[in-house]
């Protein structure tokens, strides 16, 4: 029988119409909720990023400034941008677009940005947290992939779950919150030998290698959940993931499609974190 896909941009609109609910709330309250992303150069997939950031703030009613730089920002002047918003009470959440220009320190800006705005969750005081399983801001594709696992009432407990891929962003956090979630967590990357024998082992397998069509059919456990989370660009320029979506379709029990899968959700897993945030400025006033 056919996998169910998990439709990210479903899961998505259903998310975005309960967060738009708590803004109302929020701002009935006297607080508008404000995120400011930073772009320094002009990288396309950035600005298109950015572009579906914006939508879905404006569609939850979150207000949304882009602070656009030209490449040849110093990083003294990013630092000190950054300490200009952390600063501002009317703004809650802080994204500096990634990747930064090479003469940009990344680490710098990231641990630049306050904890307390960074909607991002790539703070090392945010993964800390979500590490020893405190309240925190999850990092947006990790969380995202949770709530499509979640959302389909598939059990986490117990599952042997496999990542392939140990990203900062993506492989280890959802890892990470998938071991919280009380699942046995195995990471593969490029220095695995013999990939398939773990993949083939995974109750829930997690891709997010940036190569595409990397996973087959025949690395899949029958019955798996496959979640793909890689965006890779074919010469014909369509968009694919790491999986082969048609032949997971016939192993798998659920997979997610891209485009239509883990991209949705990352973004709206940043509005959550943005209204989150909000909401946390609300209760200190
Ligand atoms: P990185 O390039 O940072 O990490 C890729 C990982 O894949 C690395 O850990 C690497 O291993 C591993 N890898 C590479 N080649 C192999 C191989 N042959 N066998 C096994 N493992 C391998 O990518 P990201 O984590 O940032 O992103 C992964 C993908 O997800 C990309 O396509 C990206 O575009 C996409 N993405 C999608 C998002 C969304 O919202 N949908 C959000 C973020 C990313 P090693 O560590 O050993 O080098």
């Amino acid at each position: 029988m056919a996998a169910t896909i998990i439709d990210g941009k479903q899961l998505s609109a259903k998310k975005r119409s309960e967060l738009a609910i708590e803004v109302e709330q929020i701002k009935a309250k006297g607080l508008v909720p404000k995120l400011v992303v930073i772009l320094v150069g002009d990288n396309p997939a950035s600005l298109s990023y950015i572009r579906g950031k914006q939508k879905a703030s404006e569609e939850i009613g979150v207000g949304f400034k882009l602070e656009h730089f030209p490449e040849t920002l110093t990083e003294e002047e990013l630092l000190a941008i950054i300490d200009d918003y952390n600063n501002n009470n009317e703004y809650h959440g802080i994204l500096v677009q990634l990747p930064l220009p090479k003469h940009i320190n990344e680490t710098a800006v990231v641990e630049k940005i306050s904890p307390l705005k960074d909607v991002d969750g790539f703070h090392p005081i945010n993964i800390g947290r979500m590490m020893t399983g405190q309240d925190t801001f999850l990092p947006c594709t990790p969380a995202g992939i949770v709530e499509m696992i979640k959302s389909v009432g598939v059990e986490i407990a117990g599952k042997n779950v496999v990542v392939v891929g140990r990203s900062n962003i993506v492989g280890k956090p959802v890892g990470q919150l998938l071991l919280n979630e009380h699942a046995t967590v195995t990471y593969c990357h490029s220095k695995t030998n013999n990939l398939s024998s773990y993949t083939k082992e995974a109750d829930i397998l997690v891709a997010a290698v940036g190569r595409a069509n990397f996973i087959k059919g025949q690395d899949i456990k029958p019955g798996a959940v496959v979640i793909d989370v890689g965006v890779n660009r074919l010469d014909t320029g369509k968009l694919c993931g790491d999986v082969v979506f048609e032949e997971a379709k016939e192993v798998a029990s659920y997979v997610t499609p891209v485009p239509g899968g883990v991209g949705p959700m990352t973004i709206t897993m940043l509005a959550h974190n943005t209204v989150q945030s909000a909401k946390n400025f609300l209760e200190k006033a």
